[in-house]
């Protein structure tokens, strides 16, 4: 029975960082869910698919040629690790991801990440709909104001340029189509913790989920 631990929470709430050194703590795998959505819309906005035709954006899912190697992401030959990052497409993500068909042709894909000698699941849904039996299941959150201020920063050292008021009004409008959507609608799992990162660093926040998975 190979061990999973899975992070839910909002948009830039931390809990890709807090995976990511959760994973390396452990020696455990990743699955970044997030970008297997932002992987599709950026796949489909490159070709052109009819956003609003379900069929054809569960194919694109379906046969998405992705890699994924260290830190990096690949898309076919091409390293689209920051492409995928970009407002637009996670704009289009969070739009897409509201498609139960879009959700089930990546439900198996998701399922395949999970080998020895663990693995740690960052998204929406991982311990409500991924993985519900998961030895850990954590909530993280953090006050608007303050996932706004971390996206910010975030882009500015990617390069992108970003403005406040638009982050607050974009993240909101997300917050809004995660928790209201009929399919896997961001909600704690069952027997979640609930971590507020608001005033947390990064590193507070993994030796907390690392405490309670000793536990
Ligand atoms: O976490 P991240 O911002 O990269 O995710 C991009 C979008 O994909 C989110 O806005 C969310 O709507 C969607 N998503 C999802 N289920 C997941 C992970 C992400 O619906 N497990």
């Amino acid at each position: 029975n190979i061990p999973v631990i899975t992070i839910d929470g909002p948009t830039a709430s931390g809990k890709g960082t807090v995976a990511h050194k959760v994973a390396d703590r452990l020696g455990f795998h990743l699955l970044d869910s997030g970008a297997l959505y932002r992987l599709t819309a950026l796949s489909a906005l490159r070709r052109g698919t009819d956003l609003r035709d379900e069929h054809a954006l569960a194919k694109v899912a379906e046969h998405l040629p992705v890699r994924f190697n260290g830190g990096h992401i690949y898309l076919g030959t091409e390293e689209v690790s920051n492409a995928i990052r970009q407002e637009e497409v996670g704009n289009t993500a969070s739009k897409i991801a509201a498609l139960p068909a879009v959700r089930q042709a990546l439900y198996g894909l998701q399922l395949s990440f999970r080998e020895t000698p663990g693995l740690v699941a960052d998204g929406r849904d991982m311990g409500t709909v991924i993985f519900p039996g998961a030895q850990l299941k954590v909530f993280l959150t953090a006050s608007v104001e303050a996932r706004a201020q971390r996206r910010y920063k975030q882009l500015i050292d990617k390069g992108f340029s970003a403005n406040m008021d638009d982050l607050l009004a974009d993240l909101q409008a997300r917050d809004a189509r995660d928790t209201q959507r009929a399919v896997a609608p961001l909600v704690p799992a069952e027997g979640a913790h609930i971590l507020d990162t608001s005033q947390m660093t990064a590193d507070d926040a993994v030796e907390q989920v690392l405490a309670w998975y000793a536990h």
